[in-house]
């Protein structure tokens, strides 16, 4: 998934899964609040909704993306954020610390805090096995997660980041099940049978561009998929939690 491409940002996230998202984050967002920042608001999917109710600003790194925000927005990056300390009531960032590595997710938080003067509220995909996710470059051998995702949260991790000076006032977990294999069956398919997730999609690889992936079918490759079947989880795709400070 590259931030920059025009085409990136044309439908992403426009599905039936958005008016899910849009009225549990409007549920979520407590009654005094007026002024919201949201950080990482890509194509502005949820800016843009809100933006007749509050006081909203779009942030985003990419100029791509921005393009199709219509509330007041600026360009910038979350683990720097151009505003004041305590400038809005809820700092807002759905989706976005998924992308970062551990220390810009750090970064993020910490930013997030200096500007929010009351509440923070997040979303992420819950509990997601990277793994099953990564496709390998058939040019490069590159092993990477498809949607470029490099970390994963359940509650327990996200709260960690929040802590000691906010505390969890709501949370949701919701959203269509999705199939999640045990790690080690992803770890089999990949490292015993070669075989790896397959994009059905347009996808360069991030480290030479090719774009195509390693591709094996077998017999064996088809029995380890319906044992995943038989014994992966099915659980909520969505974590969605406000905090409030202390
Ligand atoms: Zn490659």
């Amino acid at each position: 998934m590259d931030l920059h491409q025009k085409q990136t940002w044309y439908d992403y996230d426009r599905g039936d899964f958005l008016s899910l998202k849009l009225s549990a984050a409007r549920e979520l967002i407590p009654k005094d609040v007026k002024t919201i920042l949201d950080a990482g608001c890509g194509n502005g999917v949820i800016t843009n909704a809100l933006q007749n109710d509050y006081d909203i600003v779009g942030l985003d790194i990419s100029e791509a993306a921005l393009e199709h925000v219509t509330a007041p927005k600026i360009r910038g990056s979350i683990t720097q954020l151009p505003f004041a300390d305590g400038q809005f009531q809820l700092c807002m960032c759905h989706e976005v610390l998924e992308h970062l590595s551990p220390s810009d997710s750090k970064r993020a938080i910490k930013e997030l805090k200096r500007c929010s003067s009351k509440y923070i509220m997040i979303s992420v995909p819950y509990k997601e096995n990277l793994r099953q996710h990564y496709a390998k470059c058939a040019s490069c051998g590159c092993e990477s997660h498809v949607y470029g995702h490099l970390q994963s949260y359940g509650q327990n991790t996200l709260n960690a980041m929040l802590e000691p000076d906010y505390f969890p006032l709501k949370t949701r977990i919701m959203g269509p099940k999705q199939k999640t294999n045990p790690h080690w069956i992803s770890t089999f398919k990949q490292r015993r049978l070669g075989q790896w997730f397959y994009p059905d999609f347009c996808l360069t690889c991030p480290r030479c561009g090719a774009d195509n992936f390693v591709y094996k079918s077998s017999i064996l490759t088809k029995l380890t998929n319906a044992l995943g079947n038989l014994i992966s989880s099915r659980q909520p795709y969505w974590l969605l939690k406000l905090y409030q400070k202390k």
